[in-house]
């Protein structure tokens, strides 16, 4: 494959005017990017039909009011979409950019589905709370009586920053503990800044730390504090730790050089975007420029790491799945904008090894065909005998999924109790685990899977709490 351009490319691509003039920069027009963005997001706030089905709004996992919100926008009366907006859902604009819309509300449009085309919820969404941030209709949270009653949260990502924000509503005192640096969680260290910009993450968290959350980052529970001691410090406590342990490859070769986590190769790249010092992108070790790069998998990680290494210059990139374009677990428009982007596809090919000279020179790829469904529906792959061939790489980016660490290990806890999967057993709808007082959110207890999701538990977790400590639930004043 011929060495890729250098790209220059805008933050988010989205809604520009013209997202492939790669000359051109948002902060370079950012009038004329406003006048475009509201006449956009007003044009397509008018195309929702208020068909009285909503569709969209039932296969929201925070049920947000889209028709609602879109016909307020359509009718420019933002304070009060805005109003309607943020009462449903923690991070409006954080779902705007990110949700995997093809598959929750506009995957459901009734307009999309009689074939003329979905409205963008997705980006209206975003743009009314852009507006919002913009016009200072964001305010950090006054709760109307401070109480006496404390919860610590363990973990700062969106699950965890999301029960802060409810817990702070009704007054009551919020530690959120993490061990990295930033609060955020995959927000800032794994979904890389073309999709979703580091700036709104960090003004949420501002936000949150002057309405009196407080965060104990760089502080690991299970290392330097016990959880022991966190829930002797608290009235309940929220574990919102995610999940982190990386799915590995086994064969010959699979611990050269060169050969590297998913979860490590993007944060290198989003702390580079901080204007972090990142050794391991200066060395090269996680560095695609100038490298041919195979990413293994077909999940929206992999996906963000074929793009990532496009933006930092690769000379080719190749994705490896095992399945076919059909069957693949990421987002169909992440795939599509990959593609676009100069990523080629190897679909069904399965690695079996690596080729090693001092450092990985290649991934031993299997072929494979799609056998008989199983008993989930779905066909399993199987090998072609003697179709094995080698994909050249010089570095080799491992995106095959997460699972959740051993916690009760890890925090000396037996008796709290896990799944077969790992994740923590707790109630799907109140987040309660068997442990009294203690609370679960997000992807340690669904699996890896999507911030509207975690947002979501964060939500209705908190209000359980809120209940449960016998606190009126009163609106914040703002
Ligand atoms: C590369 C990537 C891209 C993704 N892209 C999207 C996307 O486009 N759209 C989407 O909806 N979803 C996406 N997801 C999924 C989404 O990010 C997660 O579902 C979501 O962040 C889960 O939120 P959470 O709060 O449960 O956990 P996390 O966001 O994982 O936050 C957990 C936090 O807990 C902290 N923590 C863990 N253990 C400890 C401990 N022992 N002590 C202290 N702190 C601890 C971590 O440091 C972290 O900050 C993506 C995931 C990945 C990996
Ligand atoms: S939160 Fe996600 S699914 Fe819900 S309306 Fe917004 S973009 Fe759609």
């Amino acid at each position: 494959m011929a060495k890729q351009p250098m790209l220059k490319f805008v933050s988010v691509e989205r809604d520009m005017p013209n997202k492939r003039d790669a000359s051109v920069r948002k902060e370079d027009f950012k009038e004329i990017y406003a006048e475009f963005a509201k006449a956009k997001a007003e044009e397509q706030a008018s195309r929702c039909s208020q068909c009285g089905v909503p569709y969209c709004q039932s296969h929201c996992p925070l049920h947000n009011n889209i028709p609602d919100w879109l016909r307020l926008t359509a009718t420019g009366r933002l304070e009060e979409a805005y109003a309607v907006s943020q009462s449903t859902n923690t991070f409006p604009e954080i779902c705007g950019r990110i949700c995997p819309q093809d598959r929750l509300c506009e995957g459901n449009c009734v307009i999309e589905q009689s074939g003329h085309g979905t409205v963008t919820i997705g980006s209206v969404e975003k743009y009314i709370t852009d507006t919002a941030w913009e016009q200072g209709w964001v305010k950090p949270i006054v709760p109307a009586i401070e109480r006496t009653e404390s919860v610590g949260i363990i973990g700062a990502g969106p699950g965890g920053l999301a029960a802060a924000d409810r817990l702070r509503r009704a007054g009551i005192q919020v530690t959120v503990y993490d061990r990295y640096d930033r609060a955020g969680g995959l927000l800032t260290y794994g979904i890389p800044g073309f999709k979703l910009e580091k700036d709104i993450v960090l003004r949420r968290n501002d936000q949150l730390a002057q309405s009196g959350v407080m965060f104990k980052q760089n502080c690991e529970i299970g290392k330097d504090i016990s959880f022991a001691d966190i829930r002797a410090a608290h009235d309940a406590v929220i574990i919102a730790t995610g999940v982190y342990k990386s799915r590995d490859l086994q064969g010959p070769g699979a611990g050269a050089e060169g050969i590297v986590k998913a979860i490590d190769y993007l944060t290198a790249s989003n702390r580079q975007d901080f204007g972090d010092a990142v050794p391991e992108i200066e060395s090269g070790e996680l560095n695609a420029e100038g490298k041919k790069v195979v990413v293994i998998g077909g999940g929206d990680t992999a996906m963000d790491c074929v793009r990532t290494a496009i933006r930092q210059g690769a000379e080719s990139v190749k994705c490896l799945y095992r399945r076919d374009k059909a069957n693949m677990p990421g987002s169909q428009r992440e795939t599509q904008n990959a593609e676009e982007e100069g990523v080629e596809f190897v679909w069904l090919s399965a690695p079996k090894g690596f080729t090693v000279v001092d450092k990985v020179e290649g991934v031993m790829v299997q072929k494979m065909r799609l056998g008989q469904p199983d008993a989930t529906g779905r066909q399993s792959p199987e090998v072609i005998e003697g179709a094995d061939y080698v994909e050249e790489a010089d570095l080799v980016i491992k995106a095959l999924g997460f699972e959740p660490e051993a916690l009760p290990t890890l925090w000396e806890e037996p008796a709290l109790e896990v799944t077969r999967w790992g994740t923590v057993k707790a109630q799907f709808t109140t987040g309660e685990t068997d442990l009294e007082g203690v609370y679960a959110v997000g992807d340690i207890v669904r699996g890896a899977s999507l911030v509207v999701w975690a947002i979501k538990d964060g939500r209705d977790c908190a209000d359980v709490i809120v209940e449960k400590l016998g606190v009126p639930a009163a609106v914040a004043a703002e």
